[in-house]
């Protein structure tokens, strides 16, 4: 095979010595087109380069790939020809999991350094933790954390009892990554001015909560997911 084309936006892409790799074989029956291979990133024509700076995820590096007559043996294949989008979208239901998961970790971390700073920092002659509208922002965050980590514990269970659960796998997915900004915005607000200042891990933890928005499928995407398999116009569990 001759492989053509670019990605922007591919974790890992300066660093990895292989990469699996997506691309048509056929484009004229679009995503029954596409199909897998398993390439040497060192190969003759794949050429890497650094994305834009990011506001976030500083140490997992980020570049782009253009691949030029990329010659690719058919031994190569990682499944049969024009079978890569089943696993691609299986692929994905793995991904958009450890996606939730990171997503919670992130919220955990949130609340963690707002509980730390709620009981130390003092205003009005009383630690600000014991201000009620300070104990309504931490109940919401935490109620919204568990619920998050609930969501994604159910999912990563039926994972592991083999179930097909791309509609739970959105739920867990859009309700922890729209959580974890929901809960910076929240931490950001209990530490005031030390929230906004690099003194605290509280703004990196914020800069790097809005990233699980975007990746693995945007809010939109797992929303259209739920959406239309409520609606019956696509069946999420195949
Ligand atoms: C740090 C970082 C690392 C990444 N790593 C990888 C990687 O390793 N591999 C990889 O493949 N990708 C990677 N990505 C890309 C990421 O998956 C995409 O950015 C993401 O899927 C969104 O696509 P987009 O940026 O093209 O946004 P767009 O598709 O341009 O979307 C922009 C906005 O429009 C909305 N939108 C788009 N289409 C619709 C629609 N049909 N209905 C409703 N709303 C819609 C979206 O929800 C979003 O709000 C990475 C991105 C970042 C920022």
């Amino acid at each position: 095979y001759l492989l053509n084309g670019s990605k922007n936006w591919i974790t890992y892409a300066q660093v990895a010595d292989v990469g699996i790799i997506y691309a048509y074989t056929d484009s004229t029956v679009r995503y029954n087109g596409l199909s897998a291979f398993i390439v040497e990133m060192k190969s003759t024509g794949v050429k890497t380069g650094p994305t834009a700076e990011k506001l976030g995820w500083h140490s997992c590096p980020t570049g782009e790939i253009f691949f030029e007559d990329v010659r690719v043996p058919a031994r190569n294949l990682l499944v049969k020809e024009r079978e890569g989008f089943a696993l691609v979208m299986g692929s994905l239901d793995n991904t958009r999991l450890t996606a939730a998961a990171g997503a919670v970790g992130v919220s955990q971390a949130l609340i963690d350094q707002a509980v730390q700073y709620a009981k130390s920092r003092e205003q009005f002659g009383k630690p600000i933790g014991q201000f009620q509208m300070v104990q309504e922002e931490l109940a919401r965050m935490i109620v919204e954390t568990e619920a998050a980590r609930l969501l994604t514990y159910r999912c990563a269970r039926q994972k592991d009892q083999g179930i097909s659960n791309t509609l739970e796998t959105s739920m867990a997915k859009y309700y922890s990554c729209e959580t974890a900004s929901r809960v910076a915005d929240g931490a950001l607000r209990i530490l005031g001015a030390y929230g906004y200042s690099t003194e605290y891990p509280v703004e990196r933890l914020f800069r790097d909560a809005k990233l699980y928005q975007i990746l693995e499928g945007s809010a939109n995407i797992h929303k259209m997911i739920i959406a239309n398999d409520a609606l019956g116009y696509r069946k999420a569990n195949r």
